[in-house]
């Protein structure tokens, strides 16, 4: 058979068994053989994160289910996945709300979003199906049909709990057969949010058109008439989301904002499994709830001893903004991916320089007077700063709870960037665009949360910051341009620094590599290192056999000790490395009218960055910029 027709009978045999239709002893016999169909909405959820992979990192668990689409919320997906495994194992929890805590534009509505699409193809897996009585309006659970006498017998049997009860229109049916479960039949359910199945979603809207009917149904008053009775169910409209949710995912949106009642519906459905509807009895639903809210609403809810009951009746996690610069960087990328930007080419760092400055705005002043908001943005992105420790991040971390709940958001540095873009002449945007138009959002107003004067001074104060970091960026990319063979160059200069420090400190000879004479240890050139970093005379021994040291003791590891395996002595490389090409940079980039050399070395360092994902655009921009800034020195 050919490619296409194998796919052709595989896509036939996956819409039967989608299209599934049987009597009711035809659902039990699927139910003996896979009893997980039976699961309940939390236990389904549960195995649908599970069964993508578990990965055990040092840093705990990683879910390969939210892999790729989000950063930086790792203990939050945690704690979230331990909720579902505690409700799946129907404990307590499972009757609170999940409520997500956090600003606009986190990851917490893209979580709620991968839920939904993953359950709406798990559930059209073997592993993911679900079966429901055909042509009930809660497209319910079939062992509903079992008699409560019977129930215990068969759940032992059948190794699966019962619960809940009839809706009340399968009621009606059943009274109407006389009894007759055979009068039912059993079909196939297959969750889709567009179809109104299994995924319910409730966004209040105009205060004047709520209606607890959009969350719980309402009566069909064309029907009245037909039927005769309001209480007749089937003058009712099963069309809330509550009942489109059944057996699958419930997501409300500002559920903190909500009228009271509006927020009762949510508690009864959640603590009770009951959807309560006027003058009906109330009908069972079985819902993996998830509302969401912003921390001043929580802070709100919380301190209002009218809501004292339903305190503990809600499972908070909070899911704040990314607070590492890579994990924001990341974020970009994926938004980036989904849209196409105009074929504008996105100069290095400028993704950087706007994760830099949206990290910034999160960070709350550290306690550590020693500390700049600069120090806490790198120690939170892991890089190394004053001989701070991991445990010491760990613990201004625990100092600050509350970060990462307010400041801008992924969209709004997006914003900016797509303004940048628009502003830009050539096809190509560059970091100094986007602070340029970070600037402008700042002062025309267009940060929500940032609209008094003095938060708009302190948007500003953070374009400075992220501008000097920058500038730092662009010194070292122009000058490590310029060096030939950086990397050779840096690695040579610190052999050489060694096998020197090497001898000065066991006071011995090293050979002249070209007459082969013993000579002295090269004082001046290990000063000339040395000096860089204010080494002082008296104490350079020291840092020498420090280094020594180091080496040695990675040498015993079986580590390998590299130009740049020491913080201080890299540094100290790459100043000494600049300092050599400084004036050749400095006049190179900055003058009007090269010389042909000059045009030379120019071309070739253009060359090179266009080799690390420059243009020529921003290359030629970038030395322009470098120039400018040495000049200054
Ligand atoms: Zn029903
Ligand atoms: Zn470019």
């Amino acid at each position: 058979m050919s490619g296409f027709g194998e796919r052709l009978a595989e896509f036939r045999k996956q819409s039967e068994a989608l299209n599934w239709e049987g009597s009711f002893d035809e659902y039990l016999e699927i139910v003996r053989r896979h009893p997980e169909v039976a699961r309940l909405a939390h236990a389904r959820i549960y195995d649908m994160i599970v069964s993508a992979g578990v990965e055990e990192t040092p840093e705990g668990r990683r879910y390969r289910f939210f892999e790729g689409k989000l950063f930086g919320i790792d203990p939050q997906i945690q704690e979230i996945v331990d909720y579902f495994r505690a409700a799946a194992n129907r404990l307590d929890v499972r009757k609170r709300v999940l409520l997500l805590i956090g600003p606009p534009a986190t990851g917490k509505s893209t979580l709620v979003i991968q839920l939904k699409r993953g359950l709406e193809a798990y559930t059209r897996t073997p592993e993911g199906a679900l079966y429901a009585i055909k042509d009930c309006p809660m497209h319910e659970e079939p062992l509903h049909l079992v008699p409560p006498e019977l129930r215990p017998e068969m759940e032992q049997e059948l190794g699966v709990t019962i619960e809940g009860t009839l809706c009340p229109v399968c009621q009606w049916r059943w009274r109407e057969s006389g009894g007759d479960i055979n009068q039912f039949r059993v079909r196939r359910l297959v969750f889709s949010e567009r179809d109104r199945i299994g995924i319910g979603t409730f966004t209040p809207g105009d205060p004047k058109d709520l209606d607890t009917s959009l969350l719980v149904g309402g009566i069909d008053f064309a029907k009245i008439t037909q039927y005769g009775s309001e209480s007749d169910p089937r003058a009712f409209r099963f069309d809330g989301e509550f009942n489109v949710a059944n057996r699958g995912l419930m997501e409300e949106q500002e559920w903190l904002k909500q009228p009271k009642d509006f927020m009762a519906l949510l508690l009864t459905l959640a603590q009770e499994q009951n959807i309560k509807v006027g003058r009906y009895a109330l009908i069972y639903a079985d819902e993996a709830i998830i509302a969401h809210s912003n921390l001043h609403e929580y802070q709100r809810f919380l301190t209002n001893p009218e809501n004292d009951a339903m305190k503990n009746r809600v499972y908070m996690v909070m899911v704040p903004y990314a607070l590492r610069v890579k994990d924001e960087e990341r974020i970009y990328e994926t938004m980036l991916a989904g849209s196409s930007p105009h074929g504008v080419h996105i100069a290095p760092y400028t993704l950087n320089v706007a994760a830099m400055y949206a990290v910034l705005t999160r960070l709350e002043e550290p306690k550590d007077k020693t500390l700049s908001l600069m120090d806490k943005l790198k120690l939170y992105n892991g890089d190394p700063i004053k001989d701070i420790s991991d445990y010491q991040v760990d613990e201004i971390r625990r100092q600050h709870p509350n970060e990462g709940m307010s400041g801008i958001s992924p969209r709004d540095t997006m914003n900016a960037l797509t303004y940048a873009m628009g502003q830009a002449s050539v096809p190509c945007v560059n970091p100094i665009d986007l602070l340029r138009a970070l600037r402008y959002f700042a002062q025309a107003q267009k940060f929500l949360g940032f609209v008094n004067p003095e938060a708009q001074k302190t948007l500003l104060d953070m374009t400075a910051m992220v501008r000097a970091e920058y500038d730092k960026i662009v010194k070292k990319t122009v000058m490590t341009a310029f060096v030939h063979a950086f990397e050779q160059s840096a690695q040579h200069v610190f052999t050489h620094y060694l096998d020197q420090a090497e001898a000065s400190v066991q006071h011995l000879k090293v050979t002249d590599p070209v007459t082969g004479e013993k000579i002295d240890p090269d004082e001046a050139f290990m000063r000339s290192v040395e000096e860089q970093i204010g080494v002082s005379a008296t104490a350079a021994r020291a840092f020498r056999e420090e280094i020594l040291v180091r080496v040695a003791a990675a040498a015993r590891r079986g580590e390998q000790f590299r130009w740049d395996s020491h913080q201080r002595l890299k540094e100290a490389i790459e100043k000494k490395l600049f300092g050599d090409v400084r004036q050749l940079v400095q006049t190179t980039t900055s003058t009007k009218t090269p010389d042909p050399e000059q045009q030379k070395r120019r071309d070739e360092v253009q060359e090179a960055l266009i080799q690390q994902g420059y243009c020529q655009h921003c290359a030629s921009a970038l030395l322009e910029y470098a120039g400018s800034l040495l000049q200054r020195e």
